[in-house]
């Protein structure tokens, strides 16, 4: 407030008592801000602001409630200094918002500390921007009178306003997540009060309507609160904590008044033991429970930025599923034309091969043959890590599919004197809506397995409804076995027993949990068992017809283009 009501026969008004209470409390919530965390810069410069705002509004309520007075001069050009000095304040408490990259530096700082000295000294010293007129006997409107500068001082206020303003701006634009909401809150605060009191305590009062004065000083007040309470929120503080140590502060005080005006001797030891009593027994719970919360605090803090890492972690999985599936794309291309081009030398379009030629190129087909089974692997692996993975339920009937299969791998399984059986329990009806391709590529990859884990004998694949109605398919061998160990691990990423490379070294360990991935988005089960080390293996796949799925879009030429090798590949 600029100017205010001394009147000189009452010495206290109601609104002097307001100004002179909102001067006190807003410097309360100055040092209950300050003493959270005093190493901060913020906090020592809202302690500071609160400090200008108790002097500006503590002169204020003096001038209003004393009589005539040597010190009313000293008064007045005080009241002016420290409302000048708030919003000057201000822009060096925007300024120490740790928030962004945006920092004044010494220059601009200098400069606002220079300027602001140089218009308190206009005030402390001269009569320019505002003097105490003596010669009138009653009314203080009369005796704060403007210089001829006085429109100097108009100009500095809204520069500082609007440089604090501005900077708070500039730190919101660069600042992020919650502390973004937290500049929101504390630049419409700041925003609001500034503008009011600029609005009551200068232009009303120029207007010649004094006596909303107090309400100035109370927005002032209202305003530290909430700037305060947003510090508090958004700094994790508890502010249940703080309100414990307050209402402890308070408890102390009575008791403390009580003690002082004690009766009697008695009177006072006993009042005197209890105070004692409550300081120190609130001093150490205050302390605990302090104690207790900056520890949750801290793992909550810790929690929070464990969530950011996993974020940017899923983000950079991502991107590395993204390179794997275009570096497999480009591999897998030239790898196309040299089994097309093997198999056309072993069918003798390019004339007959000897036998030691013929031998050769069977290996390279075979090795080609491997290598593109590990790199739809990895596709598809990217695939399922970068949630790209599609899917085209169709109604199929399985006893087909599994025919198909068994055909089309029976060659192979002879070659490497093995048998592979098929049988389906008749009569039932095996039509489920599934991804045709990806349940031939499961199917294929468990008989594949089978024939690469096993030396001798022979793999069955049955198939049969459960009594709940649901279809089972069995892959069974004669193979290595596993042992449970083993069992548990064979759906993760890269899982192999620790004999596979002996009898198949080209695996890659990714196939079982490409499968799973599969039959999880079938909401079907897949799973194995193994009596044991050499007493071979069997792998169940259960889907239920009952779950219905969605039927999805007609592939376009790209997909199907991108589906043909994957399951001629496994196959
Ligand atoms: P890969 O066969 O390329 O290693 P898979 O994911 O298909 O990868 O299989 C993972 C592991 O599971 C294999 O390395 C092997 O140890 C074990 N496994 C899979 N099928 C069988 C089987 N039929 N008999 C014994 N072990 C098997």
């Amino acid at each position: 407030m600029f100017f205010m009501h001394v009147n000189l026969f009452e010495t206290v008004t109601p609104a002097s008592l307001v100004t002179l209470g909102s001067g006190v409390l807003v410097l309360v919530v100055g040092i209950l801000i300050y003493v959270r965390d005093s190493s901060r810069k913020d906090t020592t410069m809202f302690l500071l602001i609160t400090a200008s705002a108790m002097v500006w509004s503590i002169t204020a309520g003096l001038l209003q409630s004393i009589s005539h007075s040597d010190i009313e001069e000293a008064l007045i050009r005080l009241l002016y200094i420290s409302g000048a000095s708030m919003p000057m304040m201000s822009i060096f408490f925007a300024d120490s918002l740790s928030v962004g990259k945006f920092r004044f530096n010494k220059l601009r700082s200098a400069g606002i500390i220079v300027l602001s000295l140089l218009m308190f000294s206009l005030i402390a010293f001269s009569d320019l921007i505002v003097w105490r007129r003596a010669d009138v006997s009653h009314g203080w409107e009369n005796e704060i009178a403007r210089g001829p500068l006085f429109f100097l001082f108009v100009l500095y206020l809204i520069v500082v306003f609007t440089a604090s303003l501005a900077t708070l701006w500039r730190k919101y634009r660069e600042a992020a997540g919650v502390f973004k909401i937290e500049l929101r809150y504390i630049m419409i605060a700041l925003a609001i009060a500034m503008f009011s009191i600029f609005i009551i305590n200068l232009t009303l009062q120029i207007m010649g309507y004094y006596d909303v004065a107090w309400i100035g000083h109370m927005v002032a007040f209202l305003t530290a609160t909430i700037i305060g309470y947003i510090m508090v929120k958004y700094n994790f503080w508890n502010i249940k904590l703080m309100a414990t140590e307050l209402f402890i502060v308070l408890i102390s005080l009575t008791l403390f008044t009580e003690v002082i005006f004690s009766r009697s001797v008695i009177d006072f030891v006993v009042k005197g033991t209890i105070l004692a009593l409550v300081v120190s027994s609130s001093f150490f719970l205050t302390r605990s429970v302090k104690r207790e919360t900056e520890s949750r605090q801290e793992v909550e803090k810790l929690a929070e930025e464990l969530h950011n890492v996993n974020i940017r972690l899923q983000e950079l999985n991502k991107k590395k599923s993204n390179f794997v599936e275009i570096a497999a794309h480009h591999l897998r291309d030239p790898l196309t034309a040299i089994r097309g081009y093997t198999s056309m030398l072993l069918e003798g379009s390019f004339g007959l091969l000897s036998a030691n030629a013929r031998g050769a190129v069977m290996k390279i087909s075979e090795s080609s043959k491997r290598l593109l089974v590990i790199i739809e692997e990895f596709m598809d692996i990217s695939k399922i890590e970068s949630g790209k993975i599609e899917y085209r339920f169709e109604k199929a009937d399985l006893g087909n599919v599994l025919t198909d299969i068994i055909e089309e791998m029976k060659s192979s399984a002879e070659s490497s004197g093995l048998s592979l059986t098929l049988e389906i329990v008749p009569k039932e009806d095996y039509r489920i809506a599934v991804d045709i391709g990806k349940i031939r590529q499961v199917i294929s990859n468990l008989i594949d397995n089978a024939l690469k884990y096993s030396l001798k004998g022979g793999i069955k694949v049955r198939m049969y409804k459960t009594r709940k109605k649901k279809i089972l398919i069995i892959v069974s061998d004669t193979g290595i076995g596993m042992i449970q160990a083993t069992i548990e691990k064979i759906f993760k990423k890269f899982s192999r027993a620790a004999n596979a490379s002996k009898f198949h070294t080209g695996g890659s360990g990714l196939g079982l949990y490409v499968a799973k991935e599969i039959i999880r988005n079938h909401d079907g089960r897949i799973w194995a068992e193994s009596a044991g080390l050499g007493k071979g293996s069997t792998f169940y796949v259960e889907l239920d017809p009952g779950i219905m799925h969605q039927a999805t879009p007609v592939p376009t030429e790209e997909q199907s283009s991108e589906k043909g090798p994957t399951f001629s590949a496994t196959g």
